[in-house]
C-alpha cells in the first residue's frame, strides 16, 4: 500500500499541475528586494493619484535617467534612452536595443489612470446651507462604495487668462479633505430597499465642501460664496474656471501595509499603477537590451482607450512610426515582428464571495504575476486571445528566469467581464498578453495587492525586455 502511494505520488509530482505560493518560492535574498521594491512603489502611489500625476513622476525619473525627446531625423545607437509625453497624461518611452527595431521591439504597455469622481463642469452649488461639488464618476465603480471615505483633490484649472492652475488638497499634512455623505441605518429604510447597484446612486455622489457662510447679512448662498471666496484665493479662480477644469476627486491619503505579517499593500489607484511602477522601474535598469524595448503608459483605459490619450488614439502609432523613421524601417514592420506584454490588473480570488470566480483558473493573492491569456465577456467578446505559441514563448522564459507567476481568468463565464488595452495593441499586429498583478477590492477607494506579486510582475517584465 505505501509503495502504491508513493508511485502515484512521483507520477503526480511528473505529470500534474500544482500551486505553491510565491513567498515560499523566493530565492535566497529575494525578500529583501521585494520589501525595497515595494517601498519604493508604495512612495509612488503616494505621490501619483492621477494619470497627470503618474506622467509628471514618470517624466521626471526619465529625465532624472538621461532619457531624451524622441527625433524622428536623430541617429540613435544601443543603450540610447528616449521618450515622449503625450499632453501630460500619457508617456511612451524607449530603450534602444542592439537589434534593429525593424526585428521587432519589446513592448509593456500599463495605463495610469484609475477609478475616481470628476468634478462637472458647474460642480460648485449650496444646499440648505451646505456648500457641494458634483461629481460624475469615471471608470467603473460600486457607486455605495464611495461615500463616507476621506477624498483629496486633484488635477487642473485652466483660468480665463489661460494659466494653468494644478490643484493638490487633501493628501498634503495639514490639507482638508472632503467627504461624500451617505445616510445613518435609523434613517436608511427605504435606501435599503434599493439593490446594492441602486443603493447609492450617480447623482448622489455629491462631496461635501464646506459648511460655514462668509457673513451674516441677507445675500443669499453664503456658504457657497465662502468656498468661492478661498478658491480665488487659493487658486485665482472664479466659478466660471470650472469650465475649464479637470479636477479629480480621489480617496484621500498614503497606501498602507495590511496583514500583521506585512505581506501586502493597501491603497487607492492600484489599478494599474501597480503594473505601471514595474514596467517604469523595468525600463530604468536596462542597459543595451538585445531588442528595443518601448513601455507605453497610457490614459483612459479605465473608460474604453477612448480620446486622444487613450490607447486607441495614433499617439502609439505615431511614436513607433518617429521610430521606424529614425531606423529607416516601416512601423509596420515593427509592428508585426513585436511583442507585448499588456500589463494591467486581474481579480484575486476572494474566498469570501468564492462564488464570483471559478476556483481552478482564478489567480491568486499571492501567488505571483498573473497572465491572462485572454480577457472579454461572454463568448470570448472584445478579447485578443494570445496565441498557444505566443503563451508557449513567455512561459518557457517566465520559467528560465525563475519569475514566479500563474495564470488566471477574470471570474466566472457570465458572470461579467473586462478588458485592457491589450486588444488595442494587438490590433497593431502584435503578439499581446496581459500579465500584472492580482488585486482584491478592484475598483474600490482602497484597493489590496501582495508585494511578492507586485515584485514578481517587476521581474517578469524585466525578463520579457532583457533577453
Ligand atoms: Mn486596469
Ligand atoms: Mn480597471
Amino acid at each position: 500500500m505505501a509503495e502504491q502511494t508513493s508511485k502515484a505520488a512521483e507520477l503526480k509530482k511528473q505529470l500534474a499541475e500544482t500551486r505553491q505560493n510565491g513567498w515560499n518560492r523566493l530565492a535566497a535574498g529575494e525578500e529583501q528586494a521585494v520589501e525595497e521594491f515595494c517601498k519604493g512603489y508604495m512612495d509612488f502611489l503616494a505621490e501619483a493619484k492621477t494619470e497627470r500625476e503618474a506622467a509628471a513622476w514618470a517624466t521626471r525619473a526619465l529625465e532624472a535617467a538621461g532619457f531624451v525627446p524622441l527625433m524622428p531625423d536623430a541617429a540613435y545607437k544601443p543603450g540610447d534612452r528616449v521618450y515622449r509625453v503625450n499632453r501630460d497624461k500619457a508617456v511612451v518611452l524607449a530603450v534602444i536595443g542592439k537589434r534593429s527595431p525593424r526585428e521587432g521591439v519589446r513592448i509593456a504597455a500599463a495605463h495610469i489612470d484609475s477609478p475616481r469622481l470628476d468634478l462637472k463642469q458647474h460642480p460648485l452649488y449650496e444646499a440648505d446651507e451646505l456648500a457641494y461639488l458634483k461629481t460624475h464618476y469615471y471608470g467603473g465603480i460600486r457607486k455605495y462604495q464611495w461615500p463616507t471615505v476621506p477624498m483629496a483633490l486633484h488635477g487642473v484649472v485652466v483660468l480665463r487668462d489661460g494659466s494653468r492652475q494644478t490643484v493638490n488638497i487633501g493628501d498634503q499634512p495639514g490639507d482638508p479633505c472632503f467627504v461624500v455623505t451617505d445616510l445613518l441605518p435609523h434613517l436608511a429604510a427605504s435606501q435599503d430597499k434599493r439593490t446594492l447597484s441602486d443603493g447609492v446612486r450617480g447623482e448622489e455622489l455629491n462631496l461635501l465642501v464646506g459648511s460655514r457662510p462668509f457673513n451674516n447679512d441677507e445675500e443669499s448662498e453664503q456658504v457657497k460664496l465662502r468656498v468661492l471666496q478661498l478658491l480665488f484665493e487659493r487658486y485665482g479662480m472664479c466659478e466660471a474656471d470650472f469650465l475649464s477644469a479637470e479636477l479629480e476627486a480621489v480617496p484621500a491619503g498614503r497606501p498602507v501595509e495590511i496583514g500583521f505579517d506585512r505581506s501586502m499593500i493597501g491603497g487607492y489607484g492600484q489599478d494599474d499603477r501597480v503594473c505601471a511602477y514595474p514596467a517604469l522601474m523595468a525600463a530604468l535598469q536596462l542597459d543595451q537590451p538585445e531588442y528595443t524595448a518601448v513601455t507605453v503608459l497610457t490614459d483612459k483605459e479605465e473608460t474604453g482607450s477612448d480620446g486622444n490619450t487613450g490607447l486607441q488614439s495614433a499617439y502609439f502609432r505615431y511614436f513607433i512610426e518617429d521610430l521606424a523613421e529614425a531606423f529607416g524601417c516601416r512601423a509596420r514592420e515593427i509592428f508585426s515582428a513585436s511583442t507585448c506584454l499588456s500589463a494591467d490588473v486581474n481579480a484575486a480570488y476572494d474566498p469570501t464571495f468564492a462564488d464570483a470566480f471559478e476556483k481552478r483558473n482564478a489567480s491568486y493573492l499571492g501567488s505571483g504575476a498573473v497572465i491572462t491569456k485572454y480577457t472579454g465577456a461572454r463568448g470570448k467578446y472584445d478579447t485578443s486571445d494570445a496565441s498557444a505559441e505566443f503563451t508557449g514563448d513567455i512561459r518557457r522564459r517566465m520559467d528560465a528566469a525563475g519569475v514566479v507567476w500563474q495564470t488566471g481568468e477574470l471570474g466566472k463565464v457570465d458572470n461579467g467581464g473586462g478588458g485592457t488595452v491589450a486588444k488595442y495593441i494587438a490590433n497593431l499586429d502584435v503578439d499581446t498578453i496581459d500579465l500584472g498583478v492580482p488585486v482584491l477590492c478592484m475598483h474600490a477607494p482602497f484597493e489590496v495587492v501582495s508585494k511578492v506579486d507586485v515584485y514578481m510582475t517587476y521581474r517578469a517584465i524585466a525578463v520579457f525586455f532583457g533577453d
